[in-house]
């Protein structure tokens, strides 16, 4: 895992493999839960409904038993695409396909959870980033 938020992953320079074998997920999970970019990390996976593995501390099982709602998807894709380097409403809306308003009511919920800093001007987004909590 290189790039991005991935760069303050604390598996980083772990053995992936942790990540994967049932035997393992104990220690997996620990070092999520201390991880300062597991919100990120958790929204991308969901996001791309990977099927094997730890990441963001839940296992492929628990991140399809837990039921997201439509809006949540929506939302945990918005900030995976902020994590990839989307900066501005009209980058989320191309990439995730939604509206002006969708886009703004998603980040305002990001922003109130301190995932996204928002910079605006006359009240309209300028420029969107991971919070610090998700970037460093
Ligand atoms: S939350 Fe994601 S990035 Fe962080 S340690 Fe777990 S798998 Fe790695």
């Amino acid at each position: 895992m290189t790039g991005g938020w991935r760069d303050d992953a604390s598996c980083r320079g772990k053995n992936p493999d942790l990540w994967h074998s049932p035997a393992t997920i104990g220690y997996a999970k620990s070092v999520c839960r201390r991880c300062p970019v597991r919100d990120v990390c958790l929204a991308e996976a969901v996001a791309a409904v990977e099927p094997y593995g730890v990441w963001g501390g839940l296992t492929a099982l628990e991140r399809n038993v837990r039921r997201y709602s439509a809006t949540e998807q929506e939302r945990l894709l918005v900030l995976a695409e902020v994590g990839r380097g989307a900066s501005s409403v009209r980058d989320l809306m191309d990439r995730v396909g939604i509206d002006d308003v969708t886009a703004r009511r998603h980040l305002g919920r990001l922003e109130r959870d301190g995932l996204v800093v928002v910079s605006r001007s006359n009240g309209r987004p300028l420029r969107v980033e991971v919070s610090q909590r998700v970037a460093s």
